[in-house]
């Protein structure tokens, strides 16, 4: 889970890179970086922590060049270190290659150990060092032409964005598993994760880079060069259940009205009696809109979120329990004493934080709790770089629904089906990836990667 963002031709790169990433912070809090390029030198400018955090003017006014490329990357249970901080950059042959990545590529350790046997040395454990160590392998001649040979050797996700000798590359895999847009400001380019970005710095949306693309863009404009053709595609469906900003379109189709209708269809499976419905902001907020529209039912967000929470803060463990589920969000009494609430959430992946937050509900008097979800039980894995938690820790793949109701401490529990979440999806169904729903995993996964994830986490 991480956010792209590229410019090429703008003298302001470096700056609208940080105000791209900026937009995206929500798709990685764990890290980030910017490099710029100006046909002499490459700056770059990094580190651990939020946008805000990372960048002040001066470092932006460091980053020169009319070329930049930027990222953040997604806090994982395991490798938080700053060696795997992205874009990652070698400077090779008297040139450079920067990549930065979003997705899992799934045989990456395996082309790590051929190349490590031929004498390779690795830097990181990202899977995005294994593309630069390949290009730089086969770049015999100019970068376009060796991209689709090294591309193609690739299973698994990747929407990447890299720099290579001052052009700037868009590539998504085969199935178009992780988002990617083009859009235009003035003369400029700019690639972005999601459109919110662009909307952000006021550039055009021109179309996404569609899978098995690879776009090249330089002082002629954009070429493009397509991968051996895929007849399906396997959009992560999750992007647009939690993960993706909802005033962005991602894959051509915006996600807040994506959410609504989940949430309506999951009224029709699943209505409750009750006084109301409320979300826990901000995930819920969309899908509990539309539930509330499509059931009649009054909308209340009668849990207050502090925006002002960051990653940490000091836990007086002495005084209170559960802190970090309540400094988050507070219940509204009056809203809630005596009354019957249904709770409308995107998703419950470990159903701790749902646990927390319903007791609190109860705490201030409600009087019947129900919780409707508007995604299926997460029952396997993401290999395709959704930080699910290991399969053990997911509450779905070794509780029936009953007893997650009861763990979180509900009076009843309902989940949309898996047929009325594809329903309300804005494009067919054949065009996603629902495998952590249903198995259904649209490429093979190698064993040891598959060992990986089930044991150590990613
Ligand atoms: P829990 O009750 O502990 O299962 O937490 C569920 C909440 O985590 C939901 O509100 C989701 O919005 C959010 N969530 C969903 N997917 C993820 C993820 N991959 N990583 C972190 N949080 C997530």
């Amino acid at each position: 889970m991480c956010g792209l963002f590229g410019v090429y031709g703008s003298k302001d790169a470096a700056s609208l890179t940080y105000l791209g990433l900026y937009a995206l912070q929500h798709r990685g809090e764990e890290s980030t970086g910017i490099i710029s390029y100006d046909k002499k030198r490459i700056m770059q400018h990094q580190g651990m922590g939020l946008v805000n955090d990372v960048f002040d003017s001066s470092a932006i006014k460091r980053l020169k060049g009319n070329i930049a490329l930027g990222h953040v990357r997604y806090s994982t249970t395991g490798s938080s270190s700053a060696s795997n901080i992205q874009p990652f950059l070698v400077k090779h042959r008297g040139g450079h290659i920067a990549i930065a990545h979003n997705g899992n590529i799934t045989n990456a350790f395996f082309l790590r150990c051929q190349m490590e046997q031929t004498g390779s040395i690795f830097q990181s454990t990202m899977d995005s060092e294994v593309i630069i160590h390949m290009l730089a392998k086969l770049r015999n001649k100019k970068t376009a032409d060796s991209l689709p040979e090294v591309l193609s050797q690739l299973e698994g996700s990747f929407s990447a964005v890299m720099m290579i000798d001052g052009v700037l590359v868009g590539a998504r895999d085969r199935l178009g598993m992780r988002p990617l847009c083009i859009g235009k400001l003035d003369g400029s380019y700019i690639l972005s994760s999601e459109t919110c970005a662009l909307d952000l710095i006021r550039a055009k949306y021109i179309r996404d880079v569609a899978p098995g693309e690879i776009v090249c863009i330089d002082k002629n404009g954009l070429s493009t060069i397509k991968l051996e053709k895929e007849t399906r595609s396997a959009h992560c469906i999750f992007e647009f259940i939690y993960f993706a900003r909802p005033d962005s379109d991602i894959f051509t189709k915006n996600v807040y009205l994506t959410r609504k209708r989940l949430g309506a269809q999951l009224a029709k499976e699943a209505p409750a009696k009750a006084d109301m419905v409320m979300p826990f902001p901000d995930s819920g907020n969309y899908a509990a809109l539309g539930f509330a529209e499509e059931s009649g039912l009054p909308f209340e967000t009668a849990m207050i979120r502090n925006h002002y929470v960051g990653r940490t803060f000091i836990e007086p463990s002495q005084y209170a329990r559960d802190f970090r589920v309540r400094i988050k969000l507070n219940p509204i009494k009056d809203v809630l004493k005596g009354k019957r609430v249904i709770i409308v959430e995107d998703s419950i992946v470990r159903g701790t934080t749902s646990r927390s937050r319903v007791k609190t509900l109860r705490e201030v008097g409600a009087k019947e709790v129900h919780m409707r979800i508007s995604c299926p039980p997460i029952i396997s894995p993401c290999y395709y770089g959704i930080d699910f938690p290991t399969k053990k820790e997911l509450i779905a793949s070794n509780r029936t629904i009953n007893q997650i109701r009861d763990f979180i401490g509900l009076d009843s529990l309902k989940y949309i089906s898996l047929e009325g979440m594809l329903e309300a999806m804005p494009l067919p169904r054949s065009e996603f990836c629902a495998a952590c729903f249903n198995l259904k995993y649209p490429t093979d996964i190698p064993k040891g990667f598959r060992k990986n994830i089930l044991e150590k986490g990613k």
